[in-house]
């Protein structure tokens, strides 16, 4: 017999570079490798010193590689001799052209290194074992004619070549299933087939092992009787490392074999089911996938001490074989599913859209069925990109394709035909109306955020619709109408700037925030104009933002109006100003007032006087010390609502200010039936007090008009000392600003109030 590696390889190539590429590639593996540039040189050359493999060019000047194969097959001399046939081409017709001119196998070029020593290694072990064969055949027909040897030798001999007949059948048969096949599922079930049919074994299966580890039987051929069915249950009941020897061959990554069934105390669970089925060896060998055992080959014989050395190798080379094969379809699959599909999302691309379409199409002519497309565009996808980075954009395509997908029916396609376009097939429908429900749906999960990288966002999407046959009927007519429907904005929602793409996501995160205590209060204390006392305080909402800091009211209370999430809001810090007041006035502090803002839509509120109520006796502040500060606007809206409301509050002992004073309809002759206390004349007008003619006399008059009243004025937004001297000669009664103190936190506050911090008061001077 020809040692393996000692074998010579015939390398028929017309590039010299691709003669000296296999013969590096060979050289590790131990071939002698001989060379011809043609296919007249290749013949020559197997005439004069024949080798034990060709590896075969295809295309070449003169006599091309099919031709050579051909010739050499028709000569009984060279017949045995394997050719692997390499080709740059990889379709089925160049490939099966190869095989019927006779070679036994087929290489695409670039080559690859592992590939190559595979299909070599199995070739030259099958020509091994027909020379071996052909030998024997002659030398037994020779012991035959002779009658000059034993029965007895004859006998062996007999056996002997059987069972090489056997084993040859066996390998061709896996080989030539290994060339063909490129489907998992079929590989096993043929081997298995195989295997029972040429190798006379009673029964074949082949089991798969998942992540975990467990056993799955997937085919099988032979002799079964319930008995695999026996093993799964066992398997869901036990695990699968109580198959005792399976365990074994998959930890060890080696085959097991038991020559005597019901002598082996592993199997004593098995002993009658097998004996049953007449199972009396066993053989398992692993199948190894990049080092791991991913499934099991399982053979059972009739007959004792069936797996002995020479059965034991065929069988582990053809496992070898196996598991090469799968290695082989995984690459396939993946580069044919990179092909099929977009990488990011995993969705099919616009190519298998294409065939997908086409083939719906053909179905719905048929069927006479409707069909709907739908184009869907991310509105201001770009922003997102822009502001978050291009990992964030990924981020949301891809929660934007899994929340499609979820959207579907099984069988419907969700494709993405790149940037922030998607299209659904919708097969089948049974009406028009179906294409637009599921466009309502998509919209409706679209009102929900997404999370992508901690920011909240809320993606909206433009939808147009195409229907087959009304809008076309080819795939390039409906995909384009689809596209056109959502110019027109058919179906389209809302169109989104990235102003508004803000105001989502913070409308989102406010919605948490409540609930994750995000918010505080910071208090801004005001002071009496002559004594320079504290007065009062007025609180001030903060969110501490888990990614923008502090952010300041002006930023998110207009949102939070809108969404009415300002009513929980605004309770929230009715309660906490009143709980930190009483807190103080516990800790024996001087008793002073705290003041709240209230939002128009909390004014609005038909219970607002109970809560406040609710909310002092929960706290347990005197109602003397609450003030709630309301604006002119939101007074003056509903006038009558708005008395009763401030009926009710004035009636509990609560005190109302009128805030931001001056910038509204500065009525006072209206205010003057409202039940409020003070004035708070807007910053605006005291920023400019003191360098503003007009701002100054419109403060002078609001102060006395507000004294006739028989109201108390408040300034707010007093910085300097200018300012602050203007308002006093000016008779204002208190103050508020930065000038004596910014809003700060509670604990700030407390020292300013233990420590009964006062404003320096100096005698107004005239500007
Ligand atoms: P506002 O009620 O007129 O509050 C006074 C605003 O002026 C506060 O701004 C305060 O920090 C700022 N301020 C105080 N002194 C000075 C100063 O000397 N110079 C300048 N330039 N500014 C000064 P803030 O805290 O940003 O609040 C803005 C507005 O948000 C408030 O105006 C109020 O309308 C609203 N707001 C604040 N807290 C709440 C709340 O709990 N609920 C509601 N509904 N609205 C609130
Ligand atoms: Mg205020
Ligand atoms: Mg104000």
């Amino acid at each position: 017999m020809t040692l393996l590696h000692k074998a010579t390889i015939l390398i028929v190539d017309d590039e010299p570079k691709n003669r000296s590429l296999l013969g590096a590639m060979l050289k590790p593996e131990g071939y002698r490798t001989i060379t011809a540039s043609s296919g007249e040189e290749a013949l020559a050359t197997v005439a004069e010193n024949p080798p034990d493999l060709i590896l075969l060019d295809v295309m070449m000047p003169g006599i091309d590689g099919y031709h050579v194969a051909t010739q050499l097959k028709a000569n009984s001399a060279t017949r045995n001799l394997p050719i692997i046939m390499l080709s740059a081409l990889d379709d089925r017709s160049s490939k099966l052209a190869g095989l019927s001119a006779g070679a036994e196998d087929f290489l695409t070029k670039p080559i690859d290194r592992a590939e190559l020593w595979v299909r070599v290694r199995n070739l030259l072990r099958l020509k091994e074992y027909g020379d071996f064969l052909a030998e024997h055949n002659q030398l037994l027909k020779q012991a035959v004619r002779g009658q000059s040897e034993e029965i007895m030798e004859r006998k062996r001999a007999e056996i002997q070549i059987n069972r090489l007949n056997r084993l040859y059948a066996i390998l061709s048969g896996i080989n030539a299933a290994v060339v063909r096949i490129r489907n998992r599922q079929e590989l096993f079930s043929e081997t298995c087939r195989i295997t029972v049919e040429h190798g006379h074994f009673k029964l074949a299966w082949i089991g798969s092992v998942d992540a975990q580890g467990e056993l799955t039987p997937i085919a099988w051929s032979g002799f079964n009787e319930g008995y695999l069915d026996k093993i799964t249950s066992y398997i869901k009941d036990n695990g699968t490392n109580s198959l005792l020897l399976v365990a074994q061959a998959l930890q060890k990554k080696t085959p097991v074999v038991c020559n005597n069934f019901t002598a082996n105390p592993k199997l004593t669970h098995w002993h009658i089911e097998a004996l049953q089925r007449g199972y009396r060896s066993m053989g398992i060998f692993p199948l190894i996938e990049d080092d791991q055992p991913v499934g099991i080959f399982t053979l059972y014989a009739s007959e004792q001490n069936f797996f002995d050395m020479e059965e034991i190798k065929l069988l582990t080379e053809l496992t070898a074989n196996i598991s090469y094969a799968l290695e082989y379809i995984k690459k396939e699959e993946k580069l044919n599913y990179l092909a099929y599909h977009d990488v990011l999302t995993g969705l099919p691309s616009r190519t298998l859209l294409h065939d997908r379409l086409i083939q719906a199409l053909t179905n719905s002519h048929r069927h006479k069925d409707k069909l709907g497309v739908l184009f869907i565009d991310l509105d201001n996808f770009k922003n997102v990109n822009d502001s978050l980075g291009h990992h964030a954009g990924d981020m949301l395509l891809k929660q934007v394709a899994a929340m499609l997908s979820a959207c579907m029916r099984e069988g419907d396609t969700v494709a993405r035909l790149g940037g922030d376009e998607f299209v659904v097939i919708l097969d089948s429908m049974t009406s028009e109306n179906d294409a637009w429900m599921v466009s309502q749906k998509i919209l409706k999960f679209m009102t929900e955020p997404l999370t992508i990288e901690g920011h909240e966002l809320l993606v909206t999407c433009s939808i147009g619709i195409a229907l087959y046959p009304k809008d076309g009927e080819d795939a390039k007519t409906l995909l384009q109408s689809a596209d056109g429907g959502r110019n027109n904005a058919q179906f389209c929602t809302s169109e989104m700037n990235a102003k508004a793409l803000e105001r989502l996501t913070l409308e989102n995160s406010l919605r948490q925030a409540i609930n994750r205590q995000e918010f505080l209060l910071h208090y801004q204390p005001r002071v009496n104009m002559v004594s320079g006392e504290i007065t009062g305080m007025e609180a001030l909402i903060r969110w501490q933002h888990p990614t923008q800091g502090l952010l300041y009211p002006t930023k998110f209370i207009p949102v939070a109006e809108e969404s009415d999430l300002i009513v929980p809001l605004g309770e929230w810090v009715l309660r906490t100003a009143c709980k930190q007041n009483k807190a103080w006035q516990l800790a024996g502090l001087k008793p002073i007032c705290i003041a709240v803002n209230l939002s128009a839509r909390q004014f609005k509120q038909q219970d607002l006087a109970e809560i406040i109520a609710r909310i002092l006796k929960e706290t347990g502040l005197d109602p003397r010390y609450l003030e709630l500060e309301l604006t002119e606007s939101m007074v003056m809206q509903h006038v009558e609502a708005a008395i009763t409301t401030l009926t009710q509050i004035k009636a509990i002992g609560v005190k109302v200010s009128i805030d931001d004073f001056g910038i509204g309809y500065s009525s006072l002759n209206y205010l003057k039936h409202f039940p409020i206390s003070f004035l708070k004349i807007d910053q605006s007008f005291v920023c400019d007090i003191t360098t503003n003619r007009d701002d100054a006399i419109i403060a002078k008059i609001i102060i006395s008009m507000a004294h006739d009243l028989g109201l108390k004025v408040i300034a707010e937004g007093v910085e300097t000392e200018e300012q602050k001297s203007f308002l006093h000669l000016h008779c204002c009664d208190e103050m508020q600003g930065y000038f004596f103190s910014t809003p700060i936190p509670a604990e700030e506050l407390e020292i300013l109030l233990k420590e009964e911090r006062c404003m320096p008061t100096t005698k107004p001077r005239l500007l």
